[in-house]
């Protein structure tokens, strides 16, 4: 469920700070420490998965909820007008660096593709 050496884990139990901008039961979304657009925000399940090739048809609902939450704050932060990208890394060449499943929600910039 959860797993102690892990940064976002620390983050869901108030270990160590975050700009918390929507929690409940099942998700946690906070800002990106290091943003790479005017909005850039982590939504994370509270509970650790290690990555998105982990999601089995048992906890698939939770990437519904991630979603969700993302269109929410899209919303919220006023992206939804403009557009706004949904990124989930998954692995050593995707360039997944935390290893707790994480979707980014970008925004406030138009982007380029493909990414890098
Ligand atoms: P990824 O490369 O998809 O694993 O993205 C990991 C993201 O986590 C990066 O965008 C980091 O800037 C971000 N990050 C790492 N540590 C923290 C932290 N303590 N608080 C907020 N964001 C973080």
């Amino acid at each position: 469920m959860e797993n102690s050496t892990c940064i976002f884990c620390k983050i869901v139990k108030k270990e160590i700070p975050a700009k918390i901008v929507f929690e409940d039961n099942k998700v946690l979304a906070f800002e990106d420490v290091s943003p790479q657009a005017p909005v850039h925000i982590l939504i994370i399940p509270k509970a650790h998965i290690e990555k998105l090739s982990d999601i089995k048809e048992e906890s698939a609902a939770i990437i519904g909820r991630l979603t969700v939450t993302a269109n929410m704050l899209a919303n919220e932060k006023k992206v939804d007008r403009s557009g706004y990208r949904v990124v989930v890394n998954c692995g050593y060449d995707a360039g997944q660096a935390v290893s707790h499943l994480h979707m980014h929600l970008l925004g406030g910039r138009p982007m380029g593709w493909p990414p890098g």
